[in-house]
């Protein structure tokens, strides 16, 4: 055993599905899931004599992504066949891009424990997803689904810039949260839609040539590639103090067994004899074009958290939870565009709506509620026409069902207001009742009020405001 001391180098391939309707060179939908082979056509089942033809919303969202990234955008691209045979390629190539990608030269900023610094983007380029095969372990039989292929892909190659596994995720969390913010994507590891492969190489400390690096790639979520960066620096620091030598190779991670095996040998660029595609036109990108999508781009996050502090002067933790979702982020500003209240609006969604969220696995890109619903909410809350408990039972339905508030507490007769003179009855009641707690309160133990107001609440099924309650409680015992 030496001891050397090493430094880790990574580079990633981040592979994004566009959010596009239809596939990039046909028109069949690109919905997840659906019966295997139902978004089919003999474009993107391979049919001999089929002719792609480009989708030009697949080069919008290259184009903004690119933007978002400080990339130069390529005024003359073009799409080249990468040759090679696998049952979920049915055209024996897939069409991608090699010679003149959409987009190179770009950077993002990353910060790991307070740290900033810039991760290069090698090159952005457009290509096309392949099908799924899907085995049967009973009958050992695999069948071959096609409705993934020809779906549009970016893939975003970077520079070997990151040093640790924090480094990544922070370089792929802002990729996220930028392409999210652009809607070019939804970004679920989960789901594909998001895939990262890992290049990963050590070096010693001060030595300024790169060592041989592994490609691991099955990796789907956060925390499979935090766990395989860890094993995967083991692997080779071990391999390299034993006086071994790391094998350049494409390896698959096996996030249940947290172990990765070698897949195949590494392949280079000629292995798979890539050419122009003939059946493709050059995609020649004008300056109004660039400029038409450069007018469209959002305010993003970072934008976003400074303003919010200046305008609303909100927390630095409410920022952070509101702006981490555009879709959060958009309902908060049109609700207060609306007229509620910043701070307010801002409970709302950290507390009440992150909590039905979880409740109901539901994500903030599908969250379906209108603002104005909510602020309508908060008028109503803030005029003390409900109270807070009715509150809480209304927002719920805004949440799942979008109900207008006001509608809703009139034709459920929800009002604190609704019944002045039926409260008064209740606590003339309520002190009836409670003859003990009245004792106790002219006694001077203020909190006996309590038992009272509880029971008037109670017998109001909480449809009254309790501060009235109080002051009412109060006025009838003459105090
Ligand atoms: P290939 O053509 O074989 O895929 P690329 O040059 O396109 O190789 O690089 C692929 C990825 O690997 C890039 O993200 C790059 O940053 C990364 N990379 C290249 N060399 C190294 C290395 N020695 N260590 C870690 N990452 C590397
Ligand atoms: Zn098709
Ligand atoms: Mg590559």
């Amino acid at each position: 055993m030496s001891d050397k001391k090493y430094e880790t180098v990574i580079g990633l391939e981040v592979h994004v599905e566009l959010s596009t309707k239809t596939k990039i060179f046909c028109g069949c939908s690109t919905e997840f899931g659906g019966a295997p082979n139902t978004h089919t056509c003999p474009v993107c089942t391979g049919m001999p004599g089929s002719l792609p033809v480009l989708n030009k919303g697949v080069v919008d969202r290259a184009i903004a992504v690119g933007l978002a990234t400080n990339c130069e955008i390529t005024r003359n691209s073009k799409f080249d066949r990468k040759n090679y045979f696998y049952p979920d390629n049915p055209q024996n190539y897939q069409i991608s891009q090699l010679y003149f990608p959409i987009c190179r030269n770009g950077k993002v900023e990353i910060e790991v424990n307070g740290e900033k610094k810039f991760v290069r983007i090698h090159e952005i380029h457009m290509e096309e997803d392949a099908g799924k095969l899907v085995h049967d372990p009973f009958t050992d039989e695999t069948y071959v689904d096609f409705n993934r292929s020809g779906v549009p892909l970016i893939e975003i190659v970077s520079e070997p810039d990151m040093r640790s596994s924090d480094e990544v995720i922070a370089y792929l969390d802002k990729l996220r949260e930028t392409i999210q913010y652009l809607g070019a994507s939804d970004c679920k590891l989960n789901e594909g839609s998001m895939r990262a492969d890992v290049n990963l190489s050590l070096r010693e400390v001060g030595s300024d040539k790169f060592g041989t690096r592994t490609e691991t790639k099955n990796l789907n979520s956060f925390r499979a590639i935090k766990r395989c960066i860890e094993n995967e620096i083991g692997r080779q620091m071990d391999i390299l103090n034993e006086g071994g030598q790391v094998v350049q190779e494409t390896r698959r991670w096996d996030d249940n067994k947290e172990y990765s095996y070698p897949m195949r040998s590494k392949e280079d660029a000629q292995d798979y004899r890539y050419f122009p595609d003939p059946d493709l036109v050059p995609i020649v990108v004008s300056d109004e074009w660039i400029e038409e999508i450069r007018a469209k781009q959002p305010e993003f996050r970072p934008a976003k958290k400074i303003r919010y502090k200046e305008e609303y002067d909100l927390p630095d933790y409410d920022i952070d939870q509101i702006t981490a979702e555009k879709k959060m982020a958009d309902i908060f500003e049109e609700a207060i565009l609306l007229g509620a209240e910043p701070k307010k609006v801002s409970n709302w969604l950290m507390v009440e709506t992150m909590r039905l969220m979880k409740e109901t696995q539901t994500d903030a890109d599908k969250l379906s509620f209108s603002a104005a619903n909510l602020a309508k909410l908060i008028k109503l809350l803030d005029s003390k026409e409900i109270n807070g408990k009715v509150a809480k039972e209304v927002f719920e339905l805004v949440f799942k069902e979008d109900i207008d508030p006001e509608v809703y507490v009139k034709e459920n007769n929800l009002s604190t207001k609704a019944d002045a003179g039926e409260l008064e009855e209740v606590v003339e009641k309520a002190i009836e009742a409670n003859p003990k707690a009245v004792e106790d309160i002219r006694a001077g133990k203020g909190k006996a009020i309590g038992a009272i107001v509880g029971f008037v609440m109670k017998e109001m099924k909480g449809k009254c405001d309790p501060g009235e309650v109080n002051k009412l409680i109060s006025s009838k015992l003459g105090l």
